[in-house]
């Protein structure tokens, strides 16, 4: 049985944190999959209760950018980041520190650790009240789309895990940005809640791995590969009408003749946008599925700002998949 506790139970999720028990709980992007970063054995049951098909690493998180840099070396750039943008949807790759008291299997192996302080005030208050870092991948079963509110969380993780932390829907909606700082060059490993232009802005140029954003082969970021994010419709990109047997993703003025149609933001505004994606893909993907469409058809939306990550998630929605990953199409 998994419990669902309310906000005023921050200290009962804590506690449970503390044992190695898995608590999900929200932050101001998606619904995390807490485990106490410290123990091997509840970050081996995070893989487990996600159905991970490999151990990639984890990010952890922290209350304050002082207790995320005693565990990662922070040079000049990565200081300047979490000044500007955390708490907040960024999440930075840095070279562990010797010593670092967070557990390998966080960096699958890796010389780096990934690591963020978010900005949701539930988030924060569980994090200082559990005193140990806590790795959290999004709160759904591997290759499903990402959860933004509690009852998503229990759709896909219920039973499997000791409890979720409600805190309502998630503000941003999309994935923190990744941002890997352990070479010279600062590259953007996955687009997410804070634009890449807002970086550039604060260190200058940003290298873009063409799978950052396009879902291609690379592999260097679990993140990056094809299928993820996947409702079980397919998707069809760039769709400028809608046919009967379509459930339409809309953005901006939407075109008539969908079977069911969600906007994402119908004045075009793309933090509404990201904030409505991934509950959007699960409410068309079951309404589609009860009346009988083929497929989901999703509108262009602009590359720019928040829109890079809502393309990007789109790809991966869209992309061949291996039968394995969408969990929800299985009988
Ligand atoms: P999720 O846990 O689903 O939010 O995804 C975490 C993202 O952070 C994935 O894209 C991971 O590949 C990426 N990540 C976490 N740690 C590292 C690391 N040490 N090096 C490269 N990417 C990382
Ligand atoms: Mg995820």
């Amino acid at each position: 049985m998994t419990r669902l506790l309310p906000p005023g139970e921050v200290g009962r999720a804590a506690a449970l944190l503390r044992e190695g028990a898995l608590v999900a709980f929200p932050t101001e992007t998606v619904y995390g999959l807490g485990a106490d970063a410290r123990n091997p054995r509840a970050l081996a049951a995070v893989f487990e209760a996600k159905g991970r098909p490999r151990f990639n690493p984890l990010i952890v998180h922290y209350p304050e950018a002082g207790a995320a840099f005693a565990e990662v070396a922070a040079e000049g750039r990565a200081r300047t980041l979490a000044a500007r943008f955390w708490p907040g949807p960024l999440t930075l790759v840095l070279p562990r520190r010797p010593g670092c008291g967070v557990d390998l299997l966080a960096s699958a192996g890796l010389e780096t650790l990934a690591v963020r302080v978010p900005a949701h005030p539930l988030a924060l208050a569980l994090l200082r009240a559990a005193g140990v870092p806590v790795a959290a991948p999004s709160a759904n079963r591997s290759g499903a789309v990402s959860p933004t509110t509690a009852e998503h969380v229990l759709e896909g993780l219920g039973g499997r895990i000791a409890a979720v932390l409600d805190g309502g829907p998630c503000p941003v909606g999309v994935e923190s940005t990744v941002l890997d700082l352990s070479g010279e060059e600062a590259v953007l490993l996955r687009p997410g809640g804070v634009p890449v232009e807002a970086i550039e802005a604060a260190i200058g140029p940003v290298a873009r791995r063409a799978a950052a954003v396009e879902g291609g082969e690379g592999l260097r970021s679990p993140g990056l590969l094809a299928s993820h994010y996947a409702p079980g419709l397919p998707v069809r990109l760039e769709a400028r009408e809608a046919a009967p047997d379509e459930a339409l993703l809309a953005f901006g003025p939407a075109p008539s003749g969908a079977a069911v149609t969600w906007n994402l933001s119908e004045r075009g505004d793309l933090a509404e946008a990201a904030s409505r994606l991934f509950a959007g893909l699960r409410w068309l993907d079951a309404e589609g599925t009860r009346r009988g469409c083929a497929r989901i058809a999703a509108m262009p939306v602009p590359r720019t700002g928040l829109g890079l990550a809502i393309n990007d998630r789109l790809a991966r929605a869209a992309a061949p998949r291996p039968g394995l990953l969408h969990p929800q199409r299985r009988p």
